[in-house]
């Protein structure tokens, strides 16, 4: 069994062809391969979700807002999303819990470690929300500190903006950029690409966790990469 984390970002949860802060289409599109990759087997899947498409901590604090304030309600806005999601993969017949980092028991369940990998290991998805219940990070940080915690495999970051990968420089707005398959943490770092949050960069680096960066809107690309397949690019 492979055990994965995969991040999505809540921006993936929405839609330019809806007005909507989620777009049910697209967590149903969501839901369908995330079911099918644990249908087909060899798979626990754990998600950790945010909750840009609601709210970002940044964005409070730089209107003048206490910055701790700020980062609740962003992690408050992961849980909208976190039961947006399992409420999809319910409707297609796959078992899903929502483990908060902050104690809402009417909502979700309270983050445990041994009982999160207890589902995973019968096969149930497990959406991890309100990121790692402490202000000042953002998602990315939680989902490399999850998978350490649960001896995940790989950190999957699905990305929703077209770009497939990491690469040299932005292929929206430099059409000399070329396209890592497989990176260092140090380049990352040394190279200043923009992968996922420093602090979750490091992380990954400190605990050896691989991290894989592809397109998840990408036809077929969420279900090839659930089941171990190179693409985007592969940060070890
Ligand atoms: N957040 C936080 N601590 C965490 C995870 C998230 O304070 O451990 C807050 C932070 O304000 C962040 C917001 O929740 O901006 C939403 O998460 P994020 O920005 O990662 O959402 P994404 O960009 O992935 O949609």
């Amino acid at each position: 069994m492979r055990r994965v984390v995969l991040k999505l970002s809540g921006e993936a949860l929405a839609s330019s062809a809806s007005d909507e802060t989620i777009d049910a289409s697209v967590v149903d599109f969501l839901a369908t391969e995330l079911a099918y990759s644990v249908e087909a087997g060899g798979l626990e899947l754990a998600v950790v979700v945010g909750g840009g498409n609601i709210w970002r901590g940044a964005t409070g604090a730089m209107a003048g807002m206490n910055r701790a304030n700020s980062d609740l309600m962003g992690m408050l806005g992961t849980v909208i999303n976190a039961l947006a999601l399992q409420d999809a993969i319910e409707n297609h017949g796959r078992p899903c819990r929502v483990m908060s980092a902050i104690a809402m028991n009417q909502v979700a369940e309270p983050y445990i470690r041994r009982r999160a990998v207890r589902h995973l290991e019968k096969g149930r998805v497990v959406i991890f929300a309100a990121g790692m219940g402490n202000p000042y990070f953002t998602t990315d940080t939680p989902a490399a500190q999850r998978a350490a915690e649960i001896e995940a495999d790989i950190v999957l970051k699905g990305t929703h903006g077209g770009v497939d990968g990491v690469y040299s420089a932005d292929p929206r707005k430099d059409p000399t950029a070329t396209k890592y398959s497989e990176l260092s943490f140090d380049e990352v770092l040394a190279k200043d690409l923009r992968v996922m949050d420093l602090t979750a960069i490091t992380f990954c680096k400190d605990n050896n966790l691989p991290l894989r960066v592809f397109d998840l809107m990408a036809p077929g690309n969420l279900r090839r990469a659930l089941a171990g397949e190179a693409v985007g690019t592969l940060v070890k």
